[in-house]
Order: C-alpha cells, then structure tokens, then sequence
C-alpha cells in the first residue's frame, strides 16, 4: 500500500497507482517521474502564485507529470493527468538542476519552484534537488495540493523556504467531486505555516465553490490558523471536462475577495 497521499493505493507488482507518477517495484512505492521534466521555464515569483516572498524575484520552475487529484477544471491536464510515457520528457538530475538555478542568478532568479503538476507525487526529487539548492544558498518553492500524507510533508519541509498550497473549497463534497480530502490538506496547511512561508490559493469554479457563504468559512478558517497568510483568489477559465462553464465573474471574484479580506490580512485577486 503506497502511504504517500490519503488515497493508499493498493498496488500489486508493477503497478501504477492513480496518480500515475508511483508504482509498486519489488514491494515499495516507487516514484516514475523522478526527474523526468516536461516543462522548465524561468518565471516570475508571481506566478506561482507568491505575492508575499521575494516579490520581483524570478524563480526556475519545473514540473513532471501526474497528479494525485482528478479535478474536472485542471488548467494543466496536459501534464498532471498525463501518465509514463503519454508525455514527452527529459532526465535532469537534482544536481544538474542546481547547478542550472545558480546559473540564472544574474537573470534575478532565487532558486527553484517545484510546480506545474503535482509534485509531491514525486517528493524525492523535490527533496533531494531541494537539499541540492539550499547548499548553494538558493529558495526552494513547492506549489501543490497539499494532499499529502504528514510524512511526504515532512521529508521537503525542512528544505522548502515557501509553499503555494490549493484550497480548492470548503466541503467534504466538493474535494470528494476532486478526488481529495479536506481534512488532509487542513493538516498539511497547519503543519506547513509552522516552519515556512505559506500562501494559499483558492479557484473559483462558477456554480462549485463561489458562495459567499463557503468563502466566509474558508477564510475564517484560514484565519484561525494565521490571518497573516496571503490567500489568492483566482479566475477560472473553462478547461478540460468544465470547458462548457464560462470564466469566474470578475465582480464576483471581487466580492468574495472583499468577504475574505475581513477575516485575512493578505487578499490577492489573480487570473484577471
Ligand atoms: S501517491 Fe499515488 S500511488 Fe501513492 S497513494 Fe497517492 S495516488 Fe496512490
């Protein structure tokens, strides 16, 4: 049974778990997208979300494929619902990749964001490229679901300088409709806040997760745990199985970040 998200798949030899980025070899969970890059680029800190951490700053961004979640209005379902070989990919070592962040250095770059699918699927690499990049003096950035075990946080914690974590709503149902759990990702947000920079981003989907009501208890919440944590309120745009719904009302998206801006110090609107 692999233990490194809540769903505990029960995998026989040689088979791939749902996240289609772990499989059982000889009797242990094994990552398959263990270094293998689909897309690198240099970004902005901004776009990962990070609003309150280096702001100006440049990160280099990498991601795999898979994801542990299957939500119907992913806007990077090229990769993250990808599985081995469905994608096209190349091996950058942790090293290898190191040594290529302190290279960008003088084109402002801090270090390296470990984002675009779900890499936590693939939490070895992170940690040991991590390791890697902290020694050279550089920041280590991990944007993700957060719907992970306590120990999968715990073996990039201690190198992770800030995380950008989804809180896709605030029902059982909803993460339920995404193939996630709740109560999970509360735990990974409290134990994260404890020792890193963490932000928080919510997506609004049209008709799922935009009452007035789930964003007041949302950001409640949030606030309970520290209302100095910057919350990112997004657009939707029609993806994937949702390509039918049209974009997040801009009012709306305001109007919600109003609602949470009384319970938090830090409210951004983004995707508009
Ligand atoms: S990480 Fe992947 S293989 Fe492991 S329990 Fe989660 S979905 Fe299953």
């Amino acid at each position: 049974m692999c233990q490194v998200c809540p769903h505990r798949c029960k995998l026989s030899e040689g088979q791939t778990g749902r996240c289609r980025a772990r499989k059982n070899v000889g009797g242990n969970s094994v990552s398959i997208n263990y270094g293998k890059l689909t897309s690198i680029a240099l970004d902005p800190i901004e776009k990962k979300p990070l609003a309150r951490f280096y702001p100006g700053g440049m990160i280099l961004s990498v991601g795999s494929f898979g994801c542990n979640m299957d939500c119907p209005f992913c806007q990077n379902d090229s990769i993250s619902m990808a599985a081995e070989n469905e994608v096209p990919t190349k091996y950058v070592a942790p090293e290898l990749l190191a040594d290529y962040a302190v290279r960008l250095r003088d084109d402002g770059n801090i270090g390296v964001a470990y984002t675009y699918n779900e890499p936590l699927t693939g939490f070895e690499y992170v940690r040991d490229t991590a390791k890697m990049v902290r020694a050279l003096g550089m920041k280590n950035v991990v944007v993700t679901n957060g719907c992970f075990c306590a120990e999968t946080l715990a073996e990039v914690l201690p190198w992770t300088d800030a995380f950008n974590i989804d809180l896709k709503g605030f029902t059982d149902e909803f993460y339920k409709k995404l193939g996630g759990d709740l109560e999970t990702v509360e735990a990974f947000i409290k134990t994260a806040v404890q020792s890193s920079h963490v932000e928080v981003t919510t997506l609004i989907v049209p008709g799922e997760n935009d009452s007035p009501s789930e964003m007041r208890e949302l950001s409640g919440w949030l606030a309970s745990v520290d209302k100095k944590i910057p919350l990112h309120v997004t657009r939707f745009f029609p993806r994937r199985k949702m390509a039918d719904k049209q974009p997040t009302d801009i009012k709306l998206l305001y109007e919600l970040a109003d609602m949470a801006s009384r319970n938090l110090d830090f409210v951004f609107v983004g995707n508009v």
